[in-house]
């Protein structure tokens, strides 16, 4: 009879295993981290689910009460299905360093008595005599002994970002990364492997990877202040009707009662869907509008974004420099996408490789009070971090090589598709139509998006916020009705309808 009398139970018993199971690991981050009192989301689906299931299942077994399985599996699949919805591109950064390395020369054709030999980059030592040839990547740094014609052309823009070659003759330096564009000559080595600027770059690009300050996600920050809050009612509302009623009606099984009542109602099964479906909105709106979030916590991060760091060549001037003397342009839309940002309310810094002269006029077209000339790609990556260090949340927006370690160091890189592939790579935003106007548009959809994360944490909250005094016997008191599944469930499903269709308007 038992079995019979229950049979709805026992399905949904058995229905609900599979999602708990497969969800084990909600489960862990979750009471990991409330083990830390540092509650996440994660802490809040753990709890509410959880002790819907063994409460149901207490109730199954002696038969005492509500069956509240239904809401336990449901909390679960809501949130995998917004997980789901989120998960993007990941490994970016793996990406950004393969491609650093597909760049950077493996050998040096050493010379030894008039004789040429392929040698291992890492076994040339200082003082080696070694061949760049036409079109060469120079493998290494070093002193230019003898040239074929009595100039040179070397392309720097992998270290300085700067298109114009640069004209060298004996005795000038060449840098490890730069390129050949000339004839044959020979240089001494005065530099070893690990120490050239280009191999700096590398470093610092992988030793930021993993430096980046995780997201701060909205739905988050309100778990933190909403699990200790319910945990707070819940014991209060338990406590309070063991000892103030003096009917013997209301013992510690009704206490406890209550006190779980409170935790199965409290978890809004909407908050999973929360941040998903507005990130999913407004990331198709964007690459409607050509800009490329990597990945969709970004877009979360941009709108909060309070300083941005330029590099010039190429991301606010034009980058195309045909002719020596000829001026690089700004691009057209600069000075209006700056002025826009300066409105926003934006600190904008401007960081260059270039020189002070020609740093300074630009500063001025652009009516700007921050920046710097003559940089190394270090310093750009200094300057980031500098800022970083004040507190503030820093967007660097760069096209070269040379910005690989700013791009990857920011909280957010953004660059153009005319970009090299090292910069595509480590970006996080990229602006397929190269208008510095789309950065505008990024932020501003990024801001709708927070407001839009925001609204629907409240919608999936307030539900369920309503439900606690009548969990905690606030109206039974009064002679109205304890919470019951059916109220559970008008709950979970109004919370996220709403959140849904307040995601898609
Ligand atoms: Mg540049």
């Amino acid at each position: 009879m038992f079995f019979i009398e229950n049979t709805k139970s026992w399905i949904l018993l058995l229905l609900t295993i599979p999602i708990v199971v497969i969800n084990y690991k909600t489960y862990i981050n979750g009471f990991k981290a409330l083990k830390i009192l540092d509650p996440n989301m994660d802490t809040l689906i753990a709890l509410g689910s959880g002790v819907s299931f063994f409460y149901s299942l207490f109730s199954l077994f002696f038969n005492t009460g509500h069956i509240y399985f239904e809401t336990s599996g449901v909390i679960l699949t809501v949130v995998q299905v917004g997980k789901l919805l989120e998960s993007r591109t990941k490994n970016q950064a793996s990406k950004t360093i393969k491609s650093l390395i597909d760049l950077s020369p493996k050998i040096a054709y050493t010379i030894v008595s008039g004789k040429t030999f392929e040698k291992p980059i890492n076994e040339v030592k200082i003082g080696d005599i070694v061949l760049i040839r036409p079109g060469d990547r120079i493998p290494i740094d070093g002193e230019i002994k003898s040239t074929n014609k009595k100039n040179i052309l070397i392309d720097e823009s992998v270290l300085t970002g700067e298109s114009a070659p640069l004209s060298k003759t004996a005795g000038d330096q060449v840098l490890a990364g730069t390129l050949n564009l000339g004839s044959d000559f020979i240089i001494k080595v005065t530099k070893l492997n690990q120490d050239t600027i280009f191999s700096q770059i590398i470093n610092m690009v992988t030793n930021s990877i993993g430096s980046k300050p995780p997201i701060q996600r909205i739905a988050d920050q309100v778990s933190k202040i909403f699990v200790p809050a319910v945990l707070l009612i819940s014991l209060l509302s338990g406590f309070l009707w063991f000892f103030l009623p003096s009917d013997s009606k209301y013992n510690l099984t009704f206490a406890i009662m209550i006190s779980v009542a409170v935790l199965v109602v409290s978890c809004p099964c909407a908050l999973g869907l929360a941040t998903p479906t507005a990130i999913t909105v407004a990331s198709g709106r964007a690459a409607k509008n050509g800009i490329l979030f990597k990945s969709t916590a970004m877009l979360e991060l941009l709108g909060k974004v309070n300083t941005i760091v330029f590099d010039k060549t190429g991301t606010l001037t034009q980058g195309r420099v045909m002719t020596y003397g000829e001026k690089d342009k700004l691009r057209p839309e600069s000075i209006s996408a700056i002025s826009k940002l300066d409105q926003l309310g934006i600190k904008i810094i401007l960081a260059s490789g270039d020189n002070e002269k020609i740093v300074n006029e630009i500063a001025k077209d652009l009516n700007l009070s921050h920046y710097y000339s003559s940089l190394l790609p270090q310093d750009k990556f200094n300057i980031i971090k500098r800022e970083q260090e004040q507190n503030n949340i820093v967007a660097f927006v760069g096209d070269g090589i040379n910005d690989a370690p700013a791009l990857s160091s920011a909280d957010i890189g953004v660059t153009l598709r005319s970009a090299t592939d090292v910069a595509l790579d480590s970006a996080d935003v990229i602006i397929m139509n190269n208008n510095l106007m789309d950065l505008v548009k990024s932020i501003n959809i990024s801001k709708l998006t927070l407001k839009r994360i925001k609204q629907n944490l409240f919608l999936s909250l307030i539900y369920n916020i309503c439900l606690i005094p009548i969990a905690a016997g606030l109206l039974f008191a009064f002679g109205g009705p304890l919470l019951n599944p059916m109220l559970a469930s008008i709950a979970m499903s109004l919370s996220s309808i709403c959140v849904v269709l307040n995601s898609l308007r």
